[in-house]
């Protein structure tokens, strides 16, 4: 896993830094955001520091695969059963702020 020393989801990975951490396993971890913008508010990360969807290739087609397959699963383990969004910010004109890829899950009642 090659970790990036000024990256913040690095930091939470290696557990430099606390997080309120609602899943692990081999490849991911997922916990809430900081900040949330919904009654749930996630975030799937990959152990793998990935900069962006801008920065992914074939290699990681199988990584990419699984965390899309855990979002249902975290969501209705954390309070969003009845549906959610996803959403991944790329890049300086997709809003990214944290260059770590990253998917948001958005639920509860007021997901918008
Ligand atoms: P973006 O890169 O725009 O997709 O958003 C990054 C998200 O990470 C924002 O929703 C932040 O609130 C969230 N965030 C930043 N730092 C932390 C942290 N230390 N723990 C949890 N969430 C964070
Ligand atoms: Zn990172």
């Amino acid at each position: 896993m090659s970790a990036d020393q000024n990256c913040i989801f690095c930091k939470i990975v290696q557990g430099q830094i606390p997080a309120k951490k609602i899943y692990e396993d081999e490849d991911f971890i997922a916990f809430h955001d900081i900040h949330p913008r919904a009654p749930v508010h996630l975030l799937i990360i990959p152990k793998l520091h990935i900069e962006s969807l801008q920065h992914v290739d074939a290699s990681h087609r199988e990584l990419l695969g699984k965390m899309l397959v855990l979002a249902p699963k975290l969501a209705a383990e954390n309070g969003a059963a009845d549906g959610f969004k996803t959403l991944i910010n790329t890049g300086p004109a997709g809003g990214q702020e944290v260059y770590h890829l990253h998917v948001h899950i958005l639920g509860g009642k007021a997901s918008a």
